[in-house]
C-alpha cells in the first residue's frame, strides 16, 4: 500500500483523503464531496456516456435511481440516503442494455457490486464498460422500519425528518425542530434498526469496485470534509489521478490513526455481522425444511422473489412453469418452488435481501437462502478459500 501527498501518482492499494474544489456539490455531498465530483469528472471528459446515481425522491425515505447525461445536474445526486428499498445491479441489465453499447460511471454499495459481478459472469454485464465506485456499508434501513422507528422510539413525526445518518454507531435525524441519534445496537436489540440481511453481511468495503469510498478513518480537521479513497484497480487510480491532476478535487495521505481506526471500525462491524448470522441462523438449525415449509406456505405466487433476484434472471414465466413446475391456480405452491429456486441460486445468492424486502407475505426468503450459501461456503472454505467477495 502506498500513501502520498498533493500532486499524486495514484496507483492501485493507495489509500487518500479526498474532497472537491467544487462549492455546490461540497454543500450537498455526504462527506468530502469526492465520489459526485469523480462521477462528474467522468461524464464531463466524456470517459463516460453517462452516470447512474441514487437521487432523493419524495421524502428522505425513496431513493430514487437516476441516469444522469447532463453534468450540471450531478451534484443534485450527491448525499448518502440509508433508507430506500433498492438494487442496482439487475437494472443495468433491465434497462441499460447490460452497459454493452454504453459507458456508465456508479456508485455501488457492497450488495448491488456482489449482484454486478454475478451477473457479468453470467456475460450480462459489460463490466469493462462500467466505472464503479463503492460505498462502504454499515447497512440500510427500510422505508417502512425507518419511519416504525422514528415514530415510536424517537418520538417523531416522520414526515418532519428532512435529513437522516448513520455515523459513528448511531442512526440520527434531523427533523423540524432539533436532532436526535439512538445507537444502533439499542435499537436493534428494541426490534429495529437495518434489514436483517444488512447485519448479516460481511462486505463492508466494496473492493472488488475500482474506488471504494466511506468516512470510516477521517479524523482530525478532516473529519466530516473529507471522502477517505481507498485505490483499487488500475482504472480507478487513473481516474484519481486525473481528477486530481485536473484540479477538481484534492488529495492528501491518510492521517496514520485513522487508518488504524477504519481497520479497527471494519473489523468490529465484520464481527457484528457473525453475530447476527449465528443469531439469525440458530432459529433454522432444529428443523429447516419445517420452518421453511410453514413459512413459504403463505406465498401467492407473485414471483417478485425471482423477479427481483440478481442472480437468477431467466423470463418469470419460464422459471416458474418449467424449472419450478408450478401448477396453475395451485396457491400456496408445493414448497419444491421454493427449494428448487433455493437450489437455483445457492451457489451465488449475495444476501441483498431483496427478495424478502420485497415479498408481499413477509416470507423470510433471504434468510432461507443466505443460510444456504453460507452453508456451502462453510463447508469448502478450509478446502478452497473464502470466495473473493463474501457475502
Ligand atoms: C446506505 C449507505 C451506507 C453507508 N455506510 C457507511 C459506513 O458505514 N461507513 C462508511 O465509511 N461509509 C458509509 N457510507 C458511505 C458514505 O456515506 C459516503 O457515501 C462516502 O463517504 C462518500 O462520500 P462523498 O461525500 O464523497 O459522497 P457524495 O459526493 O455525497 O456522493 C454520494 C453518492 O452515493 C450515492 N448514493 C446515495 N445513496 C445511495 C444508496 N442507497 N445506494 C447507492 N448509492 C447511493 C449517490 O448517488 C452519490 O453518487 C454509506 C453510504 C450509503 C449509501
Amino acid at each position: 500500500m502506498g500513501l502520498f501527498s498533493s500532486k499524486p501518482d495514484i496507483k492501485k492499494g493507495d489509500m487518500v483523503y479526498a474532497w472537491t474544489s467544487d462549492a455546490e456539490i461540497a454543500k450537498k455531498a455526504e462527506c468530502g464531496g469526492a465520489v459526485t465530483t469523480l462521477l462528474k469528472y467522468a461524464l464531463e471528459n466524456k470517459m463516460v456516456d453517462a452516470v447512474l446515481a441514487v437521487q432523493r425522491g419524495t421524502d428522505i425515505y425513496d431513493a430514487v435511481p437516476t441516469l444522469i447525461t447532463d453534468p450540471k445536474k450531478l451534484a443534485g445526486s450527491a448525499g448518502s440516503l440509508h433508507c430506500g428499498t433498492l438494487l442496482l445491479s439487475k437494472m443495468i441489465k433491465k434497462y441499460l442494455g447490460g452497459a454493452k453499447n454504453q459507458k456508465i460511471a456508479l456508485t455501488v454499495k457492497g450488495c448491488d457490486l456482489m449482484g454486478i459481478l454475478e451477473i457479468a459472469k453470467r456475460n450480462e454485464i459489460n463490466l469493462a464498460n462500467l466505472f464503479i465506485i463503492g460505498v462502504n456499508c454499515g447497512g440500510t434501513v427500510s422505508p417502512i422500519m425507518a419511519r416504525k422507528m422514528i415514530t415510536e422510539k424517537f418520538g417523531v413525526d416522520p414526515d418532519t425528518v428532512h435529513k437522516e445518518e448513520i455515523d459513528k454507531g448511531q442512526f440520527i435525524i434531523e427533523y423540524e425542530g432539533g436532532h436526535k441519534g439512538i445507537s444502533i445496537d439499542e435499537l436493534e436489540e428494541a426490534g429495529y434498526g437495518r434489514r436483517s440481511n444488512c447485519r448479516r453481511c460481511l462486505y463492508k468495503v466494496p473492493r472488488q469496485a475500482d474506488l471504494a469510498c466511506g468516512n470510516w478513518g477521517v479524523i482530525g480537521d478532516k473529519a466530516g470534509k473529507a471522502t477517505f479513497v481507498e485505490v483499487c484497480s488500475d482504472k480507478g487510480a487513473d481516474w484519481l489521478s486525473r481528477a486530481a491532476k485536473a484540479g477538481v478535487l484534492a488529495t492528501e495521505a491518510p492521517n496514520p490513526k485513522g487508518l488504524e481506526m477504519r481497520q479497527k471500525v471494519e473489523g468490529a462491524m465484520l464481527k457484528l455481522g457473525e453475530k447476527w448470522r449465528k443469531r439469525d441462523f440458530a432459529a433454522l438449525s432444529k428443523d429447516p425444511w419445517g420452518v421453511i415449509s410453514k413459512e413459504t406456505s403463505r406465498c401467492i405466487k407473485c414471483y417478485s422473489c425471482i423477479e427481483n433476484c440478481p442472480v437468477c434472471f431467466k423470463p418469470v414465466e419460464e422459471m416458474a412453469k418449467k424449472s419450478y413446475m408450478v401448477e396453475p391456480g395451485q396457491v400456496p405452491p408445493n414448497p419444491m418452488f421454493h427449494m428448487r429456486r433455493f437450489a437455483h441460486i445457492s451457489d451465488s445468492c449475495v444476501n441483498c435481501g431483496q427478495c424478502e424486502e420485497l415479498c408481499p407475505v413477509e416470507i423470510r426468503l433471504a434468510l432461507f437462502s443466505h443460510a444456504i450459501r453460507a452453508e456451502q461456503d462453510a463447508v469448502f472454505a478450509p478446502k478452497f478459500g473464502k470466495p473473493a467477495y463474501s457475502n
